[in-house]
């Protein structure tokens, strides 16, 4: 039995002020509720896990560097991560491959990295509208797996985040049979892969998700989960989201 979990990325939003916000979600989150996981800014790791101590929330990253340090004006190292409070870091979002122009093997790099700092790696994968367009969308999310996820992943050290790249932002996800057909792809790659573990790897859905569809989402077969955007940014949007998967 997988437990569900709801990932919420903060992507460049918050402030010390969210506090209030990560409070409201700890207030709100339903007993035996799904696992769930806030990724903030990374300047306020430290400080919301402190405040999710002992709670059912978990916070993490939202990427990180492959070195453990040296010279990368910029960058976090998955130790600094897991120092501050973080116990999971996203790599590979569909913002860092194409903003940052971001690799496969840069991403499967960084899941090494966080599972040498002890994170979870959250390793999300998804096609461009073009390769769904062309039929090419499994193709595409294939290779994206057998790259990114590297050899070792496990049901406790990764969880992977399908997000089609045209549904991140814009209100428009895809149908609940293609969300159902790409998971199931995905477990059966899993398990192929990987073995038991592979059915303990929780597969996340990301897109668009709000609490007007959350629920029949969750319900798709093989979908464990979300990873949510901009509906995680207010309790108001995202204990709807929490809730419809308790
Ligand atoms: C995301 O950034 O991972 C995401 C899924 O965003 P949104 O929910 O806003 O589409």
């Amino acid at each position: 039995m997988r437990a569900r979990l709801i990932a919420g990325n903060w992507k460049m939003h918050g402030s010390a002020d969210s506090l209030r916000t990560l409070q409201e979600l700890i207030d709100g989150i339903p007993v035996s509720g799904p696992d769930v996981l806030i990724c903030p800014p990374a300047t306020l790791i430290a400080s919301f896990a402190r405040l999710a101590a002992g709670s059912p929330v978990t916070i993490g990253g939202q990427d990180c560097h492959a070195s453990a340090s040296g010279a990368h004006t910029g960058d976090i190292a998955a130790e600094m991560l897991a120092e501050a409070g973080a116990d999971s870091v996203i790599v590979g979002h569909s913002e860092r491959r194409t903003g940052h122009l971001e690799s496969d093997d840069q991403v499967a790099a960084k899941a090494r990295a966080a599972w040498r700092a002890g994170l979870a790696a959250l390793i999300c994968v998804g096609e461009h509208e073009d390769a769904r367009d062309q039929g090419e969308a499994d193709q595409v999310v294939s290779a994206q797996c057998r790259q990114s996820i590297p050899d070792g992943a496990t049901g406790s050290n990764t969880v992977v985040a399908y997000e089609p790249v045209w549904a991140i932002g814009t209100g428009r996800t895809p149908s609940l049979k293609d969300i159902g057909a790409m998971h199931a792809m995905l477990r059966r790659r899993m398990i192929a892969r990987f073995g038991p573990e592979g059915e303990a790897i929780r597969l996340l859905y990301g897109g668009s998700v709000k609490p007007s569809n959350a629920a029949k989402i969750l319900a798709v077969p093989d979908v464990d989960g979300a990873l949510v955007g901009g509906a995680s940014l207010r309790a108001v949007d995202f204990l709807p989201i929490i809730r419809a998967a308790s």
